[in-house]
């Protein structure tokens, strides 16, 4: 944190107490040591313990502020994890002003715990588990997000670990004519919505990567209509896979990949899990009509949400207004749940 340095934006007003609004990037950075998870706090001259945080300068997004303060405050260089932010507000007195701070923090893991070196606005740093962090961090946001980011690494692990042992499946299953390149999930790993396709196409098993393809784009569009951003979604297939000549997977292809997809479900554990096509759910719901029940929602152990898969709508022009109006609806749904 730079003394005097500017926040961007700023927002200031004056009723009674002086009043500032200023925008913070921070990094929750972790390693393991003798096998156990342990997080990086800085020791501030005030007695509490701190993450590498600081204004977000002008030019700058939350990320880029949070990088660049790791690297001042520890000397360490981090690369966040792509989905995980957190964000919270704290009050902070600074030469007799109330600020009001807008904290985003990031969640880094390091091997180079040896080598922090604090800056001198700290007088020190410790390396404690979550357990001890939890006893020792004097303020509810710091423990809040500090659980958030603890709960984030065993879902990430977790999901590692599954992920691993789902790419292993081609070896395992006599006859398999899948690729063999596992095309796994991607998107927040605590997201709200899941969405749901069947499996990838080509283009996606070359990239290694969920719905980049044509489908693909039109599906950015329609989370775009549900009033979300991409990477707000956890976005996945049925099968994980891609079926040669893209023919729909066969029913023991399906089942192979069943414990796996109920795992992954769970370990996100999305409110809604939209279900993109016949086969999606058809496996979630056991009704493949979708052209009948697109735009339904299914209360089960959590929701689920049908509609027409995106390749249908791009081969099908005139299924893209009713693919346009479902969106909406889970646009409507969202919101009804946030306000719960
Ligand atoms: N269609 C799917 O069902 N999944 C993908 O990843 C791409 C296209």
């Amino acid at each position: 944190m730079q003394a005097g340095s500017s926040a961007a934006p700023t927002l200031l007003r004056s009723t009674g107490d002086v009043l500032e609004f200023a925008y913070d990037g921070g990094a929750i950075v972790y390693t393991y040591s003798g096998g156990e998870r342990k997080f990086l706090f800085l020791k501030r001259r005030e007695g509490w313990l701190d993450i590498p945080k600081g204004h977000i300068e002008k030019g700058e997004k939350a990320r880029d502020a949070a990088i660049r303060e790791t690297f001042e405050e520890t000397g360490l260089r981090i690369e966040p994890e792509r989905f995980f932010r957190n964000q919270s507000d704290y009050w902070f007195k600074e030469n007799g002003k109330t600020i009001k701070k807008k904290l985003t923090v990031f969640v880094a893991k390091t091997d180079g715990a040896a080598g922090v070196t604090v800056s001198r606005e700290h007088v020190g740093h410790a390396w404690l588990s979550f357990t001890e962090a939890m006893e020792k961090l004097s303020f509810e946001n710091g423990r809040e997000t500090l659980k958030a980011a603890n709960d984030y690494i065993d879902r990430i692990e977790t999901m590692g670990k599954l992920n691993a042992d789902y790419a292993k499946l081609p070896s395992e299953v006599r006859g398999w004519s899948l690729s063999k390149r596992l095309v796994p999930g991607e998107g927040p790993l605590n997201a709200k919505v899941m969405l749901l396709g069947q499996a990838p196409g080509r283009f996606e098993d070359e990239q290694g990567r969920p719905f980049i393809g044509a489908s693909g784009k039109l599906l950015d569009r329609m989370i775009e209509t549900a009033g979300l951003a991409r990477d707000e979604a956890y976005i996945t297939s049925t099968v994980q896979f891609f079926p040669p000549k893209n023919r729909v997977p066969s029913d023991e292809e399906i089942a192979a990949c069943r414990r796996f997809l109920k795992r992954q479900i769970e370990i996100v554990d999305p409110k809604v899990v939209v279900l993109l096509g016949a086969v999606a759910a058809g496996e979630l719901l056991g009704e493949k009509r979708v052209m009948m029940t697109h735009g339904n929602v299914v209360e089960r152990e959590r929701l689920y949400f049908v509609t027409i898969h995106p390749a249908a709508a791009v081969r099908l022009k005139k299924n893209i207004p009713l693919m346009e109006s479902d969106f909406e609806k889970l646009k409507a749904l969202l919101e009804a749940q946030d306000s719960k």
